[in-house]
């Protein structure tokens, strides 16, 4: 267990980095120039790849992190062992403040968030570290009464 990489193999892990660099590709940040690139790595071992797509509007823009994840829910995923963010920057970037807001309606506390930087590098830190003292779903309802989730009895 402890060649695991905070719960990832090393395949899992170096899949994650290729992805996440790879999703700057399709990036549409003609405003910003900005590139940020999205991987999830979804419970049942699939892949959803996000980036970030501006908008004349700037504030109609919608981060990589909140693309992977519109695409991965409306795709039935949601649960999710890793996530993903890559930009062209050193150190790396971290997720937004909205962006952590949404991760945190799908995904747990534990859930380990991989920022690289341009070479590859990466800081990963927990969603609980990157959003202490969050506001979830649990607040508003027992999980089993939540819609679209199972609950666990
Ligand atoms: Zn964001």
């Amino acid at each position: 267990m402890s060649d695991l990489i905070h719960g990832l193999t090393a395949v899992e892990a170096s899949e994650l980095r290729r992805r996440s660099a790879a999703a700057k590709d399709v990036a549409y940040c003609p405003y910003s120039n900005f590139r940020v690139g999205c991987a999830l790595l979804c419970e049942d071992g699939t892949w959803v790849i996000g980036a970030n797509i501006e908008n004349a509007s700037y504030p109609v823009t919608i981060c990589a992190e909140r693309t992977a994840l519109v695409k991965a829910i409306t795709e039935g995923k949601k649960k999710f062992r890793a996530i993903g963010v890559s930009t062209d920057i050193t150190p790396p970037a971290s997720p937004c403040g909205m962006c952590r807001q949404f991760i945190r309606e799908f995904a747990d506390l534990g859930t380990p968030i991989f920022m690289y930087d341009k070479d590859g590098e990466y800081v990963v830190r927990t969603l609980e570290q990157l959003l202490p003292m969050s506001f979830g779903p649990e607040n508003l309802h027992p999980p089993s009464k939540l819609p679209g989730h199972s609950g666990n009895k």
